[in-house]
């Protein structure tokens, strides 16, 4: 691996990154919100930027020395607006990640106690989409709207009246597990009838708006939010674009409110991004990304699996054990990852389960489209998570709570010596010997 001082100097951390990268290589990553960044956007991250103090924005800082990281985070700010068409916009490419940006555009433009109408957690949407245990959920009052019941799609006649009927001074869209296409102009449409602000948490999707492979929120949503990490494949950070009428209070939400110091390394990282995201490459990749995870959706129903909302339309999918065992999305987890294939259990609309113990599993195709993968990897990857779902179909989670965190462990222990996981992993080594990942030698 490419980090000679770390090995020479500190092999006792240097190990824990050696054997990170292996897994990174040698496995199937599946979690629908990580990617692989190239190694220009590596590059910056572990850039010389890193040591620069820079509080406040481009021409007012209250360092001196500022002269470069202005270029830089003006170039930024330039690109992140051109690649979206953002006219009449407004962007901060501060944010130090998802989370506090969301939380930095409610602090810009709300009062604490204000409504703010959104998609809880459990059904799709964000922890800061006010969980009653996040910042969000306690210093504003949220009022969720749900999916309809039958067709697990957001039924935007039900979003409205509920809108009509709590007058929200703000309504989210943007999702972290929903596998459809999201029409912005009708939530934005909502919100102007009830007087609201408009605001799209595009987090997942983002790398698939730039790509042409999903309807943009420009240019009607009032303020966009959007990490860079997930589809848009960038550094660990985010973006808040907003109409200019609200570019003040959200420049001053950011800076001086919620943070001191920006990340110029990182803001570098995003500026190689998006450079990249603009390139025909990219709209291909998209493309890619979409028809991946169709076709892994194909392959898993003619397993007879069970898909939320009957399949995918964007990067994501979310397979739903509840007809084996509620709760099995804990075990089907763990089991998968004994295969050297990484994904994560999610909740499942009208959850059987729990939130820690649900009955699902999400996957996702942006990190194996990076690495080149197609259809035929999708559709034989699909074949070999219902190998394990099937032979993990009747694990039953125990119904006293308190006996859980013990079946759970038991289970792993298990996973080592059975015959179907050490088969699967030994077909993921050979799928992923054949694609490499990019600034991973
Ligand atoms: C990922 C995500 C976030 C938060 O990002 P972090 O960088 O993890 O804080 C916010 N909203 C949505 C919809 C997301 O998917």
């Amino acid at each position: 691996m490419n980090y000679p001082n770390l090995q020479a100097n500190d092999p006792e951390l240097y190990q824990w990154l050696d054997a990170e990268q292996k897994r990174q290589k040698d496995g199937l990553e599946m979690i629908p919100s990580e990617n692989y960044v190239s190694p220009a956007v590596l590059e910056a991250m572990g850039s010389i930027l890193t040591n620069k103090y820079a509080e406040g924005y481009p021409g007012k800082r209250y360092y001196g020395g500022c002269v470069n990281v202005d270029e830089v985070e003006n170039l930024c700010k330039r690109r992140a607006l051109e690649l979206f068409g953002a006219e009449g916009y407004r962007v901060n490419v501060q944010p130090l990640s998802g989370s506090p940006a969301n939380l930095a555009v409610y602090f810009a433009l709300l009062n604490f106690g204000d409504t703010v109408m959104s998609l809880p957690l459990p059904l799709g949407g964000h922890l800061t989409h006010g969980l009653p245990v996040n910042l969000s959920g306690k210093a504003y009052k949220f009022v969720f709207y749900a999916l309809d019941p039958k067709t697990e799609l957001l039924d935007y006649d039900a979003i409205a009246s509920l809108a009509r009927e709590h007058k929200p001074k703000l309504i989210l869209s943007g999702y972290t597990a929903y596998s459809h296409i999201i029409d912005f102009k009708k939530m934005h449409d909502i919100a102007k009838e009830a007087g609201a602000i408009s605001m799209a948490d595009t987090s997942h999707i983002t790398g698939l708006i730039a790509g042409g492979q999903h309807p943009s929120p420009f240019p009607f949503t009032d303020v966009v939010t959007t990490t860079t990490h997930k589809t848009l494949r960038g550094p660990r950070a985010a973006m808040i674009f907003s109409k200019e009428e609200y570019g003040d209070a959200i420049d001053k939400a950011v800076f001086p409110g919620m943070q001191g110091g920006p990340h110029e390394h990182a803001i570098a990282g995003i500026a190689a991004a998006l450079k990249e995201a603009a390139t025909p490459a990219f709209k291909e990749y998209a493309a890619q990304i979409v028809k991946n995870s169709q076709a892994l959706a194909t392959s898993l129903q003619a397993e007879g699996l069970r898909l939320v909302a009957g399949g995918s339309e964007n990067h994501l999918l979310l397979l739903d054990l509840t007809p084996f065992r509620p709760g099995l999305g804990v075990f089907l987890e763990k089991a998968l990852d004994a295969a050297h294939i990484t994904a994560n259990k999610n909740t499942v609309p009208n959850e059987s389960s729990s939130p820690f113990y649900p009955s699902g599993v999400r996957l996702g195709t942006p990190a194996l489209t990076t690495r080149g993968m197609k259809e035929a990897e999708m559709t034989h990857i699909g074949t070999l998570i219902a190998k394990i779902v099937k032979e993990f179909s009747a694990t039953e989670l125990p119904e006293e709570k308190s006996a859980r965190p013990q079946a759970v462990k038991d289970f792993v222990e298990t996973l080592a010596g059975n015959s179907v996981v050490k088969e699967v992993r030994a077909e993921v080594a050979g799928i992923t010997a054949r694609f490499p990942v990019p600034g991973i030698a």
